[in-house]
């Protein structure tokens, strides 16, 4: 009997769907089906591909509102960011089959003959995502995997597995052959591990915890799989006096307590430059009062609950008996609700300073000079994204090269974008995700010298 799970929906904690758990056995089925499927993949001519995953993005764009209500009935997202969240997977497939014929080799010049480089696929690719961004998350790691001309078995996390599930059906709707992409929903424990065990898997590309992306790496370790890993993060958002500290102000509520903070690039450790503390402390709770939280099925909803009861009681473990300065309302009646919470810790290794939350909490933090802000940022284990705010260009540019970060922005918290590298320094990360960067991780990369006799 295989086991069941039931979905709740975070908001009425009603169960919106019971699901059979996937076990090795399903797994090793999906990726015989993935292996069947390669070698005609692979073989498709690249305008032929491209016009199967444009279609493939079209069928996303086209059921973008039911994939929206699946997102948000389970895992509590807003609907506008869930709306937002399908449209933009559709987008990201979309580049990618543009890509498909601009990952170009070279010819290197060499005595003797010819050298060139091809880049190759890997076969069959273990793709498991997490639970705070379903739709997108998938996206981010199907385009580039099918683009380059692997197949692929998508593990979703199995709390929020329903919008992946759908994915696999609109692939085939759009026409894409059938073992091209396959959804196993299992827990990660078995289906995951199994994908990281399976012989025939080629590459894991994962995204979750950094505690699960070490296990991970470990385990693919053992046939010198291919692996790239997404993982925490605890991100810095950096403001300097001579900084527009109204626009800072503004924008940083929404770079910590979107989707209630449960984002691998939440700035969560706000670092204010002591003259304008006050001042921007002021405006930032000012500016989080605005940041409404409630049913996330209204469009004018920020933010939603966290996604599971047992997550809310992970986050309580940090916010239990929190100093705070502010502390936001939560709506009455069932749901797992967490404020919105603003601290100003004085010891700098304090939990809620050091370990990411993946709640709607944010640290605030004075610093003196330049070399005190990265000094800051940088002690940190995490280096996936941060942010700086300044009216000196020199300063930015300093600053920005000094964090120890892969995905940085200025005068700005946004910057992730598919046509752009994203991934992290040190222990949130290897490898990158998005533009053609991504490609390489997806291939091999043949050298083959031709002797052409002179
Ligand atoms: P996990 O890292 O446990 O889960 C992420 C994915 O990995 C899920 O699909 C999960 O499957 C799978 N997985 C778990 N264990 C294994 C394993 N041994 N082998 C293979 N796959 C596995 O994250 P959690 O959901 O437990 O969240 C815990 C914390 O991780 C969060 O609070 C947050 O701090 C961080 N996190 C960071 C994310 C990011 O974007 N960087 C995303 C999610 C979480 P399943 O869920 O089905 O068990």
């Amino acid at each position: 009997m295989p086991a069941t799970l039931a979905l709740r929906n975070p908001v009425s904690t009603d169960v919106v769907r019971e699901i059979e758990l996937a076990g090795a056995a399903e797994v090793d089925a999906a990726v015989a089906r993935a292996s069947a499927a390669a070698p005609a993949w692979r073989a498709v001519a690249p305008a032929d591909r491209a016009r199967l995953m444009r279609r493939f993005a079209d069928t996303i764009a086209a059921h973008a509102d039911e994939l929206a209500l699946l997102e948000t009935q389970n895992m509590g997202m807003p609907i506008g960011n869930s709306t937002w969240c399908a449209n933009a997977a559709a987008d990201v497939i979309h580049y990618f089959a543009g890509a498909i014929d601009k990952h170009t080799g070279s010819t290197i010049p060499v005595a003797g003959g010819v050298d060139v480089t091809f880049h190759e696929p890997l076969g069959v690719v273990g793709l498991i995502t997490p639970w705070n961004f379903p739709v997108l998350m998938a996206s981010w790691k199907i385009g580039p995997a099918l683009a380059a001309g692997n197949t692929a078995v998508l593990k979703p996390a199995e709390i929020t597995p329903l919008t992946a599930m759908r994915l696999g059906e609109l692939a085939l709707e759009a026409g894409l052959p059938e073992g091209v992409l396959n959804v196993v929903v299992g827990t990660g424990a078995e289906a995951g591990w199994r994908l990281v065990e399976h012989p025939d898997v080629r590459k894991v590309a994962f995204t979750g915890s950094t505690a699960v992306g070490k296990r991970i790496m470990a385990g693919c370790a053992e046939q010198v799989k291919r692996v790239t890993l997404e993982l925490g993060g605890k991100s810095a958002n950096i403001v300097f006096a001579d900084a527009d500290i109204d626009a800072a102000a503004a924008s940083a509520p929404g770079a910590v307590f979107d989707n209630s903070g449960q984002d691998c690039c939440a700035r969560s450790r706000v670092l204010v430059q002591r003259s304008v503390f006050d001042r921007f402390l002021e405006r930032f709770i000012e500016a989080s009062k605005g940041f409404t939280i409630g049913d996330p099925m209204s469009t004018d909803t920020a933010m939603g609950p966290l996604v599971t009861a047992q997550h809310l009681e992970r986050v309580r473990a940090f916010t239990d008996g929190l100093a705070t300065v502010y502390t936001g309302p939560t709506p009455s009646g069932p749901g797992y609700w967490h404020p919105i919470m603003i601290a100003t810790p004085s010891d700098a290794d304090a939990a809620i300073c050091r370990d990411e939350v993946f709640g709607p909490v944010a640290v605030v933090i004075p610093f003196d000079d330049e070399a005190d802000a990265i000094r800051i940022c940088n002690d940190s284990v995490y280096g996936l994204s941060g942010s700086v705010w300044t009216g000196d260009g020199s300063r930015a540019l300093r600053v920005v090269r000094a964090m120890d970060a892969g995905t940085i922005s200025v005068n700005s918290n946004s910057s992730v974008r598919y046509s752009t590298p994203f991934g992290g320094f040190k222990q949130s990360g290897l490898g990158r995700e998005h533009s053609m960067a991504v490609l390489d991780h997806y291939t091999e990369l043949k050298n083959v010298f031709i002797a052409t006799g002179a």
